[in-house]
């Protein structure tokens, strides 16, 4: 099994209730839920979108943005790229998400 440590204390994360990934600058940082709300403080928070990838709103995002994406390619054909782009920005962080830390810990 692979150890995953929290990109704030260094400490290795048990279980996947006290992980959480957050995606800023185009790159995922795990967490414990505790060390990430000490980061959530922090000053960067303030010019990125750092929402937790993991989390339920992540969850809403995704589902909304593939139903609106569905809409849109049946409105507009021709923007079906575009449809595409949009699911791969919000479910792409998800999926590797679980790729890289959460298939890796214990429930
Ligand atoms: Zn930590």
């Amino acid at each position: 099994m692979k150890e995953i440590n929290c990109q704030h204390c260094l400490l290795p994360i048990q279980d996947r209730e006290d992980l959480v990934v957050s995606f800023s600058l185009l790159s995922l940082r795990p967490y414990h839920s505790s060390c990430y709300s000490q980061v959530l403080k922090g000053f960067g928070n303030l010019i990125t979108n750092n929402q937790p990838v993991n989390g339920p709103y992540s969850a809403f995002v995704i589902g909304f943005s593939v139903i609106f994406a569905i809409i849109l390619a049946v409105i507009q054909p021709g923007l079906i790229l575009l449809s595409l782009l949009l699911i791969a920005y919000t479910f792409g962080p998800r999926l590797l998400s679980y790729y890289r830390y959460e298939q890796h810990l214990p429930k």
